[in-house]
């Protein structure tokens, strides 16, 4: 594990229970511009994140593959669809799903930590971590699970306690909380 993602796992540690606390929070007492102020976090994540320093969701998690990417990804290989199952996933008993059989995944490169299919990878590694793809308080649930694995959504939750605690944006615009009350972390 490099440094980075050593530190990382120190602060997820000390910080994971009351990350989790403050989403839970977010759900109960929502702010009228969350997606907003979610959109502003973001912008101070990837700015701050070198994904190929870190790759821990290439090394750590499954995608789920879609019909489609399953076709795209065989004709890439130059493989049947069923080969492709058969040699790399397995399909999940209660969803139906089509995931990795193994971590980590068999297209990462851990030489440079590049994805070896990155043209036609998997819609869902493509969006991941999905910041502000969806409306947060949709996928609270995922945030809660994501911020022990990946740094940018550790960062997200990082900065949003401190967007929604503030009431503000760096840029010091208008009050976007729905009460005056700070939040309790
Ligand atoms: S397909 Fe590529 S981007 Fe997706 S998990 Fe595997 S290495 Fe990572
Ligand atoms: S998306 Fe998250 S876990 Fe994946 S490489 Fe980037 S920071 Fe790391």
């Amino acid at each position: 594990m490099n440094t980075s993602l050593r530190a990382f796992k120190k602060k997820v540690l000390i910080h994971k229970n009351s990350f989790r606390r403050f989403l839970t929070s977010l759900e109960k007492n929502t702010p009228r511009k969350l997606d907003q102020l979610v959109m502003l976090a973001e912008q101070q994540v990837w700015p701050e994140t070198d994904c190929l320093r870190c790759a821990n969701c290439c090394k750590t998690m499954t995608p789920t593959y879609t019909p489609g990417d399953i076709r795209r990804i065989a004709v890439h290989l130059g493989i049947t669809q069923d080969q492709f199952k058969l040699k790399w996933l397995r399909k999940e008993r209660n969803t139906g799903d089509w995931l990795n059989k193994s971590t980590p995944c068999q297209f990462l490169n851990p030489m440079d930590n590049k994805c070896s299919i990155y043209e036609v990878r998997p819609a869902d590694c493509a969006g991941f971590p999905h910041l502000s793809k969806k409306r947060m308080i949709d996928y609270m649930h995922v945030h809660k699970q994501n911020i022990e694995s990946c740094p940018a959504s550790f960062k997200l939750v990082e900065k949003m306690i401190v967007l929604v605690k503030t009431g503000r944006d760096k840029t010091g615009s208008p009050e976007v909380r729905k009460t005056e009350r700070p939040l309790e972390l």
